[in-house]
């Protein structure tokens, strides 16, 4: 049987950032029990960005999960980031394991973990590397799974940016949309609680991720959050869990009434007549940058020219605006169509220019 299955309600992943005694262990599993928590999770070794910070309780903290597995039937789930780890996690009976993102990034140490995972029979989730990049998110689980893993799932917690952000990590959702798009089988977890960093947002998040097909969510649990000795901003209070998934609306993927889902699959129909002509237009629009290529080339004039591109963005954001459409979206798109153009325009110039010289 699987241990990833996609029912009515979204998996939820609780417990906290780590496991710091046994009496937070014990003391968190107690207070989620009967919330219908389907894996707990406790940092057993902490990937920290600075040295002398607290680096997690090893072995003990195993024994205190076993403990918890134990007395509350729930299973449990650790970081691991060494073959070591994955050997000791196993040898205490840990249920599932997962890859966290500053070990994802690195595609040697994601390999030496499927090295050591081969012939395991243990569920493994594996978090986005920390730069967005969906290929090598991607490529860290294709790594996992040819280990022969019975089972891998995704965690996205967003994504290290420079910028300052209301997040701590960007969420840069069409990343997880396109590892869906490409992997439909996939389960995806959403982990709002490092995404966002502060306890305040996390339900807004959850919900965001409910929206957008998200299986589950991993959430960082602590009976004291302000006292944790990791992510101590982040983490919520079973109590205010409890509130946080009471509070999630629960979406479906298809319609419930007949005549709602005729009609949407109708918008649907348009938008895809739209689209076809959308694109229309735009074969039509790059014939005539080829056209605008000959000839630039026959007057010997560059491709791209400042002023033209000034022009395009002004007049174009200016109808955007009249029309209610985002400026900034109308500009991100012809950024890529004025992109297009030109390397048409440059084809054309530098095939003649060859043509030419030969
Ligand atoms: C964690 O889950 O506590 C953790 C260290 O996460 P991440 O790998 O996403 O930073
Ligand atoms: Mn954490």
């Amino acid at each position: 049987m699987s241990f990833f299955t996609r029912g009515e309600d979204p998996f939820i992943i609780a417990g906290p950032c780590s496991a710091e005694s046994r009496e937070q262990v014990l003391g968190t599993a107690a207070a989620l029990s009967g919330m219908g928590i389907r894996l707990f999770r406790a940092g057993v070794w902490k990937p920290r960005t600075k040295p002398g910070s607290f680096e997690g309780q090893g072995i003990p903290a195993l024994e205190w999960l076993a403990e918890m597995r134990e007395t509350f039937k729930l299973p449990a789930a650790v970081e691991v980031a060494e073959p070591e780890h994955i050997e000791l996690a196993l040898k205490h009976g840990v249920d599932v394991l997962w890859i966290g993102a500053r070990t994802a990034v690195n595609p040697f140490h994601v390999q030496r973990l499927a090295d050591a995972l081969k012939g395991v029979s243990v569920p493994v989730m594996v978090k986005n590397p920390v730069n967005p990049d969906v290929d090598l998110w991607e490529g860290a689980i294709q790594r996992i799974e040819r280990a022969g893993v019975p089972e891998v799932a995704a965690i996205h917690r967003g994504f290290s940016s420079y910028a300052s952000s209301a997040f701590r990590n960007q969420p840069n959702w069409p990343i997880p949309i396109e590892l869906k798009r490409r992997r439909p089988d996939l389960f995806i977890i959403c982990d709002p609680s490092h995404i966002t960093g502060k306890r305040a947002l996390v339900q807004e998040v959850s919900q965001r991720a409910l929206d957008l097909c998200f299986d589950g969510l991993m959430i960082e649990t602590h009976p004291d959050p302000e006292k944790a000795w990791t992510d101590a901003a982040q983490q919520v209070t079973p109590e205010a869990l409890k509130g946080i998934l009471c509070h999630l609306i629960k979406r479906r993927q298809s319609a419930e009434s007949y005549t709602s889902g005729a009609k949407l699959e109708q918008l649907r129909q348009h938008m895809d007549s739209i689209d076809a002509e959308i694109i229309d237009l735009l074969a039509r629009r790059m014939e005539l940058s080829e056209q605008m290529g000959l000839l630039k080339k026959e007057q010997n004039m560059t491709v791209y020219n400042p002023d033209r591109w000034r022009d395009i963005v002004d007049t174009r954001s200016t109808q955007a605006r009249r029309l209610q459409l985002s400026p900034e979206f109308i500009v991100a798109l012809y950024e890529k169509i004025h992109h297009e153009s030109i390397q048409k325009q440059l084809q054309v110039l530098e095939s003649l220019d060859k043509k030419i010289k030969d």
